[in-house]
């Protein structure tokens, strides 16, 4: 018997920058292709190879402003001194589709997505670095930024880290690999909540029909 498709998830990683969440998501959309990446606009420049509308959408601080105004947003917020946002409209068709969407966002917009609309659907994700001293290994060696910025990022990474207990899931990213398996399981499970489920109603409805046709 055919059950309705189930109502999409959103799933939030959130992480200092370093402890691996960028290789994360692109590795959970290469295993499973009805999970999109909600792809944010940004007013920060952008790096090496980092091309417009794929990693970000780049814009400057005025542009950002009148989409904040148009309420383009499903939430935004300012982080190591550039603006961050998440275009809502793709976030709500991949719901309505029964598609997932993840999100690589800060603490600050993972907040106001729980609080927004879709909060039933969110499944929240912290992942931590296994040590600070490795925190800062990554950081040197991924050689985007300076080494003023990863010092800036650094020290950023303990105010970020406080905000763990507001997440449904927290890792630890010892190895991409294994962290990866979990969050396959996570997706696996939540995906599964009755909640979730859409014509679970009308399943079970079909079931009792069945009962009833046997008692006759
Ligand atoms: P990066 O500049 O290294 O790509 O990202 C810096 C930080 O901004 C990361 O912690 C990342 O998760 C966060 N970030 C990226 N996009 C968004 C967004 O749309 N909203 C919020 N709130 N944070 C974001």
């Amino acid at each position: 018997m055919f059950v309705d498709p189930r109502r999409g998830l959103l799933i939030i990683l959130s992480s200092p920058s370093g402890a691996g969440k960028t290789t994360l998501t692109n590795k959970l959309v290469e295993w499973d292709s009805r999970i999109t990446i909600s792809v944010s606009m940004t007013t920060r420049p952008a790096r090496g190879n980092e091309q417009d509308g794929k990693e970000y959408f780049f814009v400057d601080d005025d542009t950002f402003l009148r989409k904040v105004g148009d309420n383009v947003f499903l939430e935004h917020a300012e982080v190591f001194g550039y603006r961050y946002g998440t275009p809502a409209r793709l976030v709500e068709n991949a719901i309505e589709d029964g598609r997932d969407v993840v999100f690589d966002i800060d603490w600050k917009g993972a907040n106001q997505i729980r609080n927004s609309r879709y909060a039933s659907s969110v499944v929240s994700i912290f992942v931590l670095p296994p040590s600070i001293a490795e925190l800062n290994r990554r950081l040197r060696e991924r050689a985007f930024d300076s080494p003023s910025m990863v010092g800036h990022r650094m020290e950023k990474s303990k105010g970020e880290i406080s905000h763990w207990l507001d997440y449904d899931y927290v890792l630890i990213n010892h190895e991409v690999e294994q962290v990866l398996d979990k969050v396959k399981l996570i997706v696996q499970a939540e995906r599964m909540k009755r909640t979730r489920q859409r014509g679970l109603r009308r399943f079970i409805g079909g079931l009792n029909s069945e009962f009833e046709a046997r008692r006759q």
